[in-house]
């Protein structure tokens, strides 16, 4: 049977590359977004959406594959930046044909940009997937993989909300605190167990009622409506749900003095930084306090292969970054959110600088020795 998978660039300023791929016979249309290699290769999980248009979807894989150069700089996992969208309805599109479609599409780029899981795909999607392309991390542990990424993540941003509760407070305790939780799916509903067990009374607020209701059998968690949750007063505001939920409309109606959540892109426009600031509220930047997820994904490529002691001993030190990046912000006033930016940014450009002094001072063939 012919390919009938057709790959072309699409040329954005300031982006490595961006593919875009059609197959008209497995429904595939999908875009690939690297953003920048010059810590390692491009890293970054597949989505799959309804976006209204490529456009929106363009606009999203771009915004997302910046934030993965972003996330992994800061949490020095040695990868670059990229992420990968497939234009669709979950329920209607997915198929064998499609993901191994995408597979061929990853594979093209050579190692360029290497996948996997992110909203609406699976371990299982990936698994098929590898089938076309060996540039897919995040499969099962014992297909040599590390497994799913959500308890990690979970373990970071419980781990940050300790350090803001201590810089806020002056105590990281989480015994008697009020924490709410905003999307208790994959990486809230591991959060809200780890506070509970440290002595945190957990609310929290989802679309699907019934996971509201397990958790509230199970550990205790207290159901709140979706609009009550980002306004109720409580001592953490945990955003694990959605991006952009930090705009002029929402931050006025906030009755906490600190936001630390998983959800990635949670400012609406780096602005928004700011406009917390100025409120008082201390924000964990999203893409330092999430980063347990793709530590542990970065582990894969240690010479051993994947070691769990490795991956936590890594994430462990989200607030040790959390409290650096806090201190910069008070002492340069500037919001912590534009504290990681410039640290990322410096990150990836000292590479670059680094990078073109070793090939500036390799001598021309002629003249090297032996
Ligand atoms: P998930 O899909 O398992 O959970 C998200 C939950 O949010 C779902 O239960 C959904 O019903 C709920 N939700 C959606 N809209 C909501 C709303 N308006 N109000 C309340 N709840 C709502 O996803 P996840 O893997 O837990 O990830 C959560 C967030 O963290 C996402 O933004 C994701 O990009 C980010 N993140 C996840 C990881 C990871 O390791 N999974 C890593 C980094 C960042």
């Amino acid at each position: 049977m012919t390919d009938t998978l057709q790959i072309t660039d699409i040329p954005v300023a300031g982006y490595e590359r961006v593919v875009r791929g059609v197959d008209p016979q497995s429904g595939l249309h999908a875009i690939i977004a690297v953003h920048d290699t010059t810590l390692g290769p491009a890293l970054g999980g597949l989505r799959m959406w309804p976006y209204a248009s490529e456009e929106e979807a363009l606009f999203d894989v771009k915004r997302l594959s910046r934030g993965m150069t972003y996330k992994s700089a800061v949490a020095k996992t040695g990868l670059g930046g990229g992420k990968a969208v497939i234009l669709g309805d979950p329920k209607k599109v997915k198929s064998e044909a499609l993901y191994l479609a995408m597979g061929r599409l990853v594979d093209s780029l050579g190692g360029k940009y290497i996948t996997a899981e992110d909203v609406n795909t699976s371990v299982a999607d990936l698994e098929i997937i590898r089938r076309a392309t060996k540039h897919v991390t995040g499969l099962e542990r014992k297909d040599g993989g590390s497994g799913n990424p959500s308890p990690y993540t979970a373990y970071g941003v419980f781990l940050g909300i300790r350090a803001a509760l201590g810089w806020v407070f002056g105590d990281d305790s989480c015994k008697g605190r009020k924490i709410a939780i905003q999307g208790t799916g994959a990486v809230g509903s591991a959060l809200a167990k780890r506070l509970v067990d440290a002595g945190a009374t957990v609310y929290g607020a989802d679309r699907n009622e019934e996971r509201l209701q397990q958790l509230q059998k199970e550990i205790g968690l207290v159901p709140v409506s979706e609009s009550e949750i980002l306004s109720m007063q409580c001592d953490v505001f945990a955003p694990c749900a959605l991006g952009a939920i930090l705009n002029d409309e929402s931050i006025p109606k906030l009755n906490t003095p600190i936001v630390a959540g998983a959800a990635n892109n949670l400012l609406l426009e780096p602005r928004h930084g700011k406009v917390l600031a100025d409120r008082n509220v201390l924000y964990a930047p999203d893409y330092v306090i999430n980063a347990g997820g793709i530590i542990n994904v970065s582990v894969e490529f240690h010479p051993g292969g994947y070691d769990e002691k490795v991956a936590l001993t890594k994430i462990e030190r989200i607030p040790q970054a959390l409290k650096e990046l806090w201190t910069i912000a008070k002492e340069e006033r500037i919001p912590p959110s534009d504290a990681a930016d410039r640290l990322a940014e410096r990150i990836v450009a000292d590479a670059r600088g680094a990078k073109k002094d070793a090939a500036c001072s390799v001598p021309p063939k002629g003249q090297r020795r032996g």
